[in-house]
């Protein structure tokens, strides 16, 4: 093998044109597809921004085309040559247009035959690239998703820097703090039988970060849940947390607002215009969701007390299929099949079903939308119990107050979500800034006062000091970058993502650990 001792690589392989036809090259990567025609040797070389021909001909010296011969897909190369135009001009790539004559080759790395093909369109099993990523992510589509992203997140710390906030790294060794998901638990060596959380949010310590007096805080953080992985969900994610003191909810609206318009015309360059606003309530009453899609009409109507949506006419099995999958029935009507039921969500997704069936939802088309006014308190689906529909955080509406103990189904809070395109891409709220109400939020959603005190204590007694004001959000950086990319799966934007079962396959993970280890932390693992 060779070494890469004073060797300057020029330019990057995507990058040549005919206007560089002349010029001395030197580039490096991998060797993508290798053609060998006897005489004649082409190796597409790649590195993160493309392909660049290099050619081997009757002018190549012996010993070079020699070595050209010995290469195999995926081995690193360091090439010097002359730019020439080419006699067969590909129009598939940018740089069709030109090759390199090469005029020395050094193999700086070498490769067994990789376990898939590393193209585009490649059909291997997902478990298999999982296991293999660092191999996954040479495929051009995910270098180029994983640029985008980081351009996102370059855009996001100059647009909220300019703004005024700082980014402040909040710990992610914390108490376990209920935000509605399971936490992660790290056990203590040092302090045997106790534990640490990893965060769900930064919410408590945004929050202490405004008493203490930053103004206005800003982070791209690691968030942790321990949920049942669902598509659009990885145990762990990246969330642009903000929060602001001295605000309102339209202030909070109106830097997020810009915020994502700002990333919609870099990147995409789309002007998604002001972004609509609906209630939760008539979000519920129309799309049958709090995350409505507005791709498409199918909007949900009450006529004669039945509330129904009308698309256009679905096939009979179509119609079957939606009535299979949802508790709805349906009619033809002229041109029209009309789609009704009493349940409001299970119409929701069947009008969801119905625009996919129908192909009604166009591609490159980019709908968000403000979902406000969410009702405080929501039913624990499981135990039938109230619990925050936001977090214990959130501030009730000032003319809810009086449902409080009341009317809990009264009780509505200065929350707000970010939906694009039928996903939630955003939520966040006004906080409680009182410690007598935040207590009193506490004890209705079931938690005595010693165990207020146990939990929250530190962020009751920071409420006595002084606490401004203040609100925020949680923007999901991988969910919006999906979406940017128009992307099937947050795992086309994540680097090293997690498998549906929260399993790692390239390095194996979770995993067991020695016993020594568990020794030490004084845990034993059960059966
Ligand atoms: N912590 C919240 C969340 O992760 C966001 C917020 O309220 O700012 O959803």
């Amino acid at each position: 093998m060779d070494n890469i001792q004073n060797f300057k690589r020029t330019k990057y392989c995507g990058l040549f044109t005919r206007a560089d036809v002349g010029a001395e090259a030197a580039v490096c990567g991998w060797a993508g597809r290798v053609r060998d025609l006897g005489g004649l040797i082409f190796i597409d070389l790649r590195d993160r921004t493309g392909i660049l021909q290099l050619t081997f001909d009757d002018n190549t010296a012996r010993d070079i085309y020699e070595k050209a011969a010995t290469v195999k897909s995926e081995f690193v190369l360091a090439v010097k040559g002359k730019v020439r135009e080419r006699s067969s001009k590909n129009a598939d790539i940018p740089t069709g247009d030109v090759e390199i004559e090469v005029t020395e080759l050094r193999i700086v790395g070498v490769s067994e035959t990789p376990p898939f093909e590393i193209t585009d369109d490649c059909k291997t099993s997902e478990q298999l690239r999982l296991k293999h990523r660092y191999l996954d992510l040479r495929r051009p589509v995910l270098q180029r998703n994983l640029l985008i992203r980081h351009r996102v997140a370059m855009l996001t710390r100059s647009y909220f820097d300019k703004q005024g906030f700082i980014e402040i790294e909040t710990p992610t060794l914390i108490r376990s703090t209920p935000e509605g998901a399971r936490d992660y638990l790290v056990p203590s060596r040092v302090h045997t039988g106790k534990f640490y959380a990893l965060p769900q949010s930064p919410q408590l310590y945004k929050q202490l970060s405004m008493v203490a007096g930053f103004d206005r805080y800003m982070q791209i953080a690691r968030c942790y849940r321990d949920e049942d992985l669902r598509a659009d969900r990885q145990p762990e994610f990246t969330q642009i947390d903000l929060e602001m003191s001295f605000v309102e909810r339209e202030d909070v609206l109106a830097i997020v607002e810009g915020y994502i318009r700002l990333v919609f015309r870099e990147i995409l360059d789309i002007d998604i215009g002001a972004i609509p606003r609906i209630s939760y309530a008539e979000a519920l009453a129309k799309y049958g969701t709090d995350k409505p899609d507005l791709r498409y009409g199918l909007e949900i109507e009450e006529i004669d007390g039945v509330h129904q949506f009308a698309s256009p006419t679905l096939t009979r099995k179509q119609r079957d299929a939606v009535s299979q999958l949802y508790k709805v029935r349906s009619r033809n009507e002229g041109e029209f099949t009309i789609i009704y039921g009493n349940d409001l969500t299970e119409l929701g997704r069947a009008r969801v079903e119905a625009a996919k069936l129908l192909n009604l939802i166009p591609a490159n088309t980019f709908k968000p939308l403000w979902v406000l006014d969410f009702p405080f308190f929501d039913r624990d689906p499981e135990s039938g119990e109230w619990v925050a529909m936001h977090h214990p955080f959130t501030a009730p509406l000032d003319e809810s107050l009086q449902y409080l103990e009341s009317d809990k189904a009264k009780v509505y809070a200065k929350a707000y979500d970010l939906v694009l395109n039928g996903i939630e891409l955003s939520s966040g709220s006004i906080r409680i800034t009182e410690p007598e109400l935040q207590n009193r939020m506490f004890r209705l959603l079931g938690l005595s006062e010693e165990e207020a005190k146990e939990k929250f204590g530190f962020l009751l007694e920071a409420f006595r000091y002084g606490a401004p004001p203040h609100g925020g959000m949680g923007i999901g950086l991988d969910r919006l970058v999906m979406q940017i990319l128009e992307c099937e799966s947050l795992r086309d934007v994540v680097a090293f993502p997690k498998l549906q079962n929260a399993a790692e396959p390239m390095t194996d993970c979770p995993a067991t650990v020695d016993a020594a280890q568990l020794r030490e932390l004084g845990l034993a693992v059960g059966e």
